[in-house]
This record gives C-alpha cells, sequence and structure tokens, in this order.
C-alpha cells in the first residue's frame, strides 16, 4: 500500500491562506487506511480551516483518488462539483492522486500530505517499508524478502559485512536483512541458492517517468 503521512495543521493552513472558498479532497485507499487522509482526516482539516477563518465548500473522499473515473464519471463527476465550488483544492491523497486532480481542474491544488513509501501495515498501527518499486523485482532469488527495499544500501548480493549482533550497521534498531534472508532461505531447504549472484540489476527499469501498459509483458 502506497503511504501517507499528514503535514503539519500550520503548514497546511499556511498554504491555503490566499483562498477563500477550499474543497477538500482525501482518498479511501493508502491516505485513508494510513489514517492521515481518509474521509476521518479530511473533515478533522476542514474543522481546522473554518476554526481559522477558510471557508471549506466541500470534503469528499473518493475511493481511489488516482483512479480518473472515481472521480470524474459522468453521472457524478468530483472535479465538475470542485470547479464549480471552490478556487482551490487541499488534496489528502497520495501523490498520484493529488496530480491527477491537477491536470484536470483549473484551479491550484495543494497537498496536505508527504507520500512516503510502499509498506505493509502492522497491528493497524503502523506501516513498515518493503518495496520502491525498483521496476526489476528481485525477491524470487531472495525467500520473497526485498532487500532493495529493507538494506539501506539495497545491496541485492549478500550482506555489507557491517552487521553487529544481527543489527544493520546503518540503522540498529533493524536486523540486518540479510540475516532474515539467510534464515528464510535455510528454511525454504535453498540457502545454497544464495552462493549464486544475483544478475546487475537493470536500472533502466526505474528511470523515471514511467507508464505501464496493461497489455505489457516482458
Ligand atoms: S525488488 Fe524491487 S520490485 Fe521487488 S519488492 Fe524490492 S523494491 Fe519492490
Ligand atoms: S548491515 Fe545488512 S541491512 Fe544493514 S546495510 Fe549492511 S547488508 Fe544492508
Amino acid at each position: 500500500m502506497v503511504t501517507v503521512k499528514l503535514k503539519p495543521m500550520f503548514q497546511i493552513l499556511e498554504e491555503l491562506k490566499p483562498y477563500s472558498k477550499v474543497f477538500v479532497v482525501g482518498c479511501q485507499l493508502g491516505s485513508g487506511r494510513c489514517r492521515n487522509g481518509g474521509l476521518r482526516e479530511a473533515y478533522k482539516v476542514a474543522g481546522y480551516l473554518e476554526l481559522h477563518g477558510i471557508k471549506v465548500v466541500g470534503v469528499k473522499s473518493p475511493g481511489g483518488t488516482c483512479i480518473l473515473e472515481k472521480i470524474d464519471s459522468p453521472q457524478k463527476s468530483l472535479l465538475r462539483e470542485i470547479s464549480e465550488k471552490a478556487d482551490a483544492v487541499l488534496s489528502l491523497a497520495c501523490g498520484a492522486g493529488t496530480q491527477l486532480i491537477a491536470e484536470n481542474v483549473s484551479i491550484p491544488v495543494k497537498t496536505g500530505v508527504t507520500t512516503l513509501f510502499i509498506g505493509v501495515e502492522r497491528e493497524r498501527r503502523y506501516f513498515d517499508e518493503y518495496c520502491i518499486a525498483c521496476g526489476d523485482c528481485v525477491i524470487s532469488d531472495t525467500g520473497g524478502i526485498c532487500p532493495v527495499a529493507r538494506c539501506p544500501k539495497s545491496l541485492v548480493n549478500g550482506p555489507c559485512g557491517g552487521a553487529i549482533a544481527g543489527k544493520c550497521e546503518v540503522d540498529p534498531s533493524v536486523p540486518c536483512i540479510w540475516f532474515k534472508i539467510s534464515q528464510r532461505m535455510e528454511e525454504l531447504g535453498e540457502l545454497d541458492r544464495l552462493r549464486e549472484s544475483v544478475p546487475a540489476r537493470d536500472h533502466s527499469r526505474s528511470v523515471y517517468p514511467r507508464r505501464l501498459h496493461l497489455e505489457e509483458r516482458d
């Protein structure tokens, strides 16, 4: 899931001070699940803005702000509603959803969140980064554990040798992911496979901006 973090309220307020009619848009997917930009947070931010003299003319949180049909269909168009009512948008959707709104309205679009990473949710309390969308996935060779996102040096051919008591030398609060990979490969009876080197990674696959054609297969 794409994770986001709500910006401090005073910062959001500062950005919106020049505008008199603000539409607040959240997103029920990543932002909502992170509890940093779903409907609940959208109403909370709207209340804060109203309290500080900014008129909020609408609050909506589609189930996928980065999907054009969700924000603009002939029957129900959030984009049209925004354009009719507001002179600025505050988006709590991820960077993709916010940009999709921005390219379809002619008023300023401000973001109230920072987009962080692709992660997994734990105990409904926090998310851990598991993937940086590198475009050349290696986890079939590493026990289903990603060394690109979960090793600070993104080492795909084994550990750096700096780990101390199984902890990462860059961040001692987390285990060296290569210990986890080794353990997992041993459990799977595939430890020997780690002696084979992973081919050089194709970094051309992570050159931005990328595009995915739905019929595309390697
Ligand atoms: S190898 Fe790349 S695509 Fe696969 S999980 Fe890691 S970062 Fe994501
Ligand atoms: S200690 Fe392990 S996880 Fe940390 S940088 Fe070195 S190889 Fe990567």
